[in-house]
């Protein structure tokens, strides 16, 4: 985005003092222009009126725009970060330290080609991560995580809860509004919720997971989710919250978008067979 962001910034400075679409001699802005020593490229002129002009400034606005949204997301995550030590720590989760099995062997490589895709912005799919506990399901995440952050991705990854603090507001003692929170959940570059269904799920939780899971998949941006359940597990354990219909939309919505992936328990003896676990599509 920086470098998108320069190149229209320079765009700015190509104008000097003629418009370059119709040619039109455009005054200067405010005085620096009457300082000798001004560099003439710093001066900035008014904006030409006429309609490639218009279409051309709206463009750099709206991107203007979008990048001053990113930089209040990463700031409002960083401070979110800052005081998660749980998050804290999946940063030192990546691939270069995710250990390599026969087992796992595919599952990574899938887990690769989906962060290279996520990173390329070519990924509207979502990932559901399956697999019982210590089968590193979290460290495998917590690696695509930090592999899309690397390269310049905004990521807001943790279990559902600690999420939905940030909503709550509880996390910090300040006083955003929620639905300005709920826009971050829903057009950041990628939204991770660790360990779902493990946690007891409120209906005021399973409201909000279901509108951010809603809008991301309006706004053709990704999710990824790790859990220890299944299908009818996870339908099962949502179902705790009293509110069937919102639990049944929330899986049926989830696996429409989700790829899935299975981590197995290494085990030596048992290499061969559970090296058949393949890619499945939900
Ligand atoms: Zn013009």
């Amino acid at each position: 985005m920086d470098l998108e962001n320069t190149k229209y910034k320079n765009c700015q400075k190509d104008f000097h003092n003629k418009c370059k679409f119709c040619g039109k001699e455009l005054k200067p802005i405010g005085l620096d222009y009457l300082y000798t020593n001004v560099s003439s490229k710093l001066i900035e002129y008014e904006r030409c009126t006429c309609k490639e002009s218009k279409v051309y400034w709206k463009d750099v606005d709206f991107r203007i725009q979008e990048q001053k949204k990113r930089e209040h997301y990463t700031e409002m995550i960083s401070q979110f970060y800052s005081q998660n030590y749980i998050s804290k720590m999946l940063k030192d989760y990546n691939f270069k330290n995710l250990k390599v099995t026969d087992i796992n062997k595919k599952e990574v490589a899938i887990a690769k080609d989906y962060a290279k895709k996520c990173i390329n912005d070519e990924q509207e799919n979502g990932l559901i991560i399956t697999g019982n506990s210590e089968v590193g399901k979290t460290h495998l995440v917590a690696a695509i995580s930090n592999e899309l952050m690397e390269k310049g991705k905004i990521v807001l990854m943790g279990r559902l809860t600690s999420l939905l603090d940030i909503i709550k507001g509880t996390f910090k003692d300040n006083s955003k509004p929620e639905n300005e929170l709920i826009e971050l959940f829903s057009n950041i570059d990628m939204v991770v919720i660790d360990d779902l269904g493990t946690e007891k799920i409120s209906s005021w939780a399973l409201d909000k997971l279901y509108t951010i899971i809603e809008n991301r998949n309006e706004n053709k941006l990704p999710i990824i989710i790790t859990t220890k359940f299944d299908k009818e597990g996870l339908l099962h354990r949502f179902k705790q919250s009293n509110d069937k219909e919102l639990s049944d939309a929330i899986i049926q919505k989830l696996y429409q978008m989700c790829y899935g992936i299975e981590l197995k328990r290494y085990n030596k003896n048992q290499k061969e067979k559970a090296s058949a676990s393949d890619k499945i599509k939900c």
